[in-house]
C-alpha cells in the first residue's frame, strides 16, 4: 500500500500544492474537519501554494497577542439585499 506523500517545500517545510484551488481545497477540509482556520499564499522560494496559520495580510501589522482579532466569518459576498 502507498501512502501519498505530498512534496514538502525545502525552505518552509510546507506541504506544496501546485496550484490556489488544490491548497484551498485543503484549507477548507481544515476548516470543516479541525475547525482550523488556514489561509493559502504563493511561497516565493518554491514558487507552489501553502497553507498558513497566520493571516498573511494581516501579518504586515504588529498586533500586541492579548489584542488579537480573531477572524469574522469566513462567509464572502455577503450581500445587504433586501426585497
Ligand atoms: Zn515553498
Amino acid at each position: 500500500m502507498h501512502y501519498f506523500v505530498p512534496k514538502r517545500c525545502t525552505e518552509s517545510n510546507k506541504i506544496m500544492y501546485h496550484d490556489k484551488a488544490t491548497a484551498q481545497q485543503a484549507a477548507d477540509q481544515s476548516w470543516r474537519e479541525r475547525g482550523t482556520e488556514l489561509w493559502v499564499y504563493r511561497c516565493d522560494f518554491c514558487g507552489t501554494w501553502h497553507l498558513t496559520h497566520r493571516d498573511p495580510q494581516s501579518s504586515y501589522m504588529h498586533v500586541p497577542l492579548n489584542q488579537q482579532l480573531k477572524p469574522h466569518s469566513r462567509k464572502k459576498g455577503y450581500k445587504p439585499r433586501r426585497r
